[in-house]
């Protein structure tokens, strides 16, 4: 039994359902779980761990609902720097053709740490590419080392080009081979219990790079053992076109035809779709990955966020690859959704105080989105806010810094709308991964040194 209490924290952010924002706030922990939330005057003084937060912001851990940890290798790479969607890929593919084990091993850790000091306590990764013998268990092993919670996406490449799919046939694997690895990832490591580290996804790349029938074999597997699904959808405008020339209907509707809408799939990005998706989505459960960087990056265009929030679709934030986005960093997504979305209402003729115009997304609209949403579309109820039960995730920010001077009025907005920061403390199920702005579990100056090692062999094919 090991209990923690986070004190004196200058304002203690629940998203509970009353949304209540606490000034000298507390948490008390036992064994990664929640026991108590409140004034610190109301919460037991003693724990085997204590934090005194005073001066500190505290937040519900956020939830990266879209990332592909192996892409920290190829950032901002020349040929890809200026390039949509298709071309971008063309041009990767060959790249990531030549990843190895450790590559993964390295890039997971690099990803998750640029993650654990943006806030985020949660990641799903999609590893859709296995080359020279790499498995999604380099990625699960250095997670555990890391100590972040991970949705490990068992992504996959079945349609090469000699097919008429998108991938050199030199990544793609046999649709046997990747059913069978899938339901060996499940059994070995998939745990559906509350507070669990480790959940396995299936997720086929997106429609132009596998066949329909692994989309459908997948899900099959899929909800006979209870695991969610994930794939691209409805990215570009490339892909509808794509779409619409090889099997006759948009995205949405071809995915409609091969099982795959329910509450236990969850599409990344869903910029292109029309009303009727939309209420698609919202009627079936299907949880979109909001990322708007990467959106913006790879000029796919702006998802429709106000219209699914309306609908009651649920929705998440994504940072997505980190070849489309350059960045791990889930407080600047935050900003970015918030931005981005106002933006699509300008676009569309709203004006900020017209009558009839739409609202735009707030500050704590889009650290909704990155919590509560996040956990909804991840299919989870024991994260996103703390409250007793859940699990104790969260990070802390020092308020006394340069870029919050002057917004102190309202810390909470702070976070979102000045330039994003790097934490200062993150708890994960109740143990210290970031202290005083500093990594506990990494020696990160030298995971830098060996993931730039990394990157310059792929990108010079260095032996
Ligand atoms: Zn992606």
């Amino acid at each position: 039994m090991s209990t923690l209490l986070a004190h004196r924290v200058s304002l203690l952010v629940t998203m509970d359902s009353q949304r209540r924002e606490i000034q000298d706030g507390a948490i008390f922990a036992r064994d990664g779980f929640i026991e108590q939330v409140g004034r610190s005057d109301e919460l037991p003084q003693e724990a085997d761990v204590i934090l005194d937060l005073t001066g500190h912001i505290l937040l519900p851990g956020l939830i990266n609902t879209h990332h592909h940890f192996y892409q920290t290798l190829t950032r901002a790479i020349p040929s890809a720097q200026d390039a949509n969607l298709f071309n971008w890929l063309k041009t990767l593919y060959p790249i990531w053709a030549r990843i190895k084990p450790d590559d993964i091993y390295i890039s997971t850790q690099t990803a998750l740490v640029e993650l654990a000091l943006s806030g985020c306590t949660t990641a799903a990764d999609h590893l859709y590419l296995f080359p020279n013998g790499s498995r999604l268990d380099d990625e699960i092993e250095a997670a555990r080392l890391v100590g972040l919670r991970l949705h490990a996406s068992r992504g996959s490449m079945s349609l090469g080009e000699s097919q008429g799919g998108l991938p050199p046939d030199s990544v793609v694997d046999s649709e046997e081979s990747i059913l069978a690895d899938s339901q060996r990832l499940i059994e070995q490591y998939h745990d559906p219990k509350p507070g669990a580290m480790v959940r396995i996804v299936l997720a086929p790349c997106s429609p132009f790079s596998v066949t329909g029938e692994l989309m459908r074999e997948s899900a099959l597997l899929a909800r006979q053992y209870g695991v969610h699904l994930h794939t691209h959808l409805a990215e570009t405008q490339d892909e509808e076109t794509f779409c619409l020339e090889k099997f006759g209907q948009r995205p949405v509707a071809y995915m409609q035809s091969l099982d795959w809408v329910g509450s236990d799939v969850w599409f990344a990005h869903s910029v292109h779709v029309n009303s009727e998706e939309i209420d698609l989505y919202a009627r079936t459960g299907c949880g979109v990955a909001h990322c708007p960087t990467s959106n913006m990056r790879l000029a796919s265009g702006i998802a429709p966020l106000l219209q699914y929030r309306r609908s009651g679709v649920r929705v998440g934030l994504g940072v997505d690859g980190s070849a489309s986005n350059d960045s791990s960093h889930m407080l600047a997504e935050a900003r970015q959704a918030m931005l981005l979305a106002r933006l699509r209402a300008g676009l569309q003729g709203a004006s900020l105080s017209g009558e009839g115009a739409p609202p735009l997304l707030t500050a704590r609209q889009a650290l909704e989105l990155a919590t509560l949403g996040g956990a909804a579309v991840l299919g989870r109820s024991d994260i996103g806010s703390l409250e007793p039960g859940k699990c104790a995730d969260f990070f802390a920010v020092d308020l006394n810094r340069l870029d919050y001077a002057g917004a102190l009025h309202d810390p909470l907005a702070a976070v979102v709308f000045c330039a994003p920061q790097k934490v200062d403390v993150s708890v994960v199920h109740g143990k210290i991964i970031v202290q005083d702005g500093q990594m506990q579990t990494v020696d990160v100056p030298r995971l830098v040194e060996r993931h730039n090692l990394s990157a310059r062999r792929l990108l010079y094919q260095l032996a």
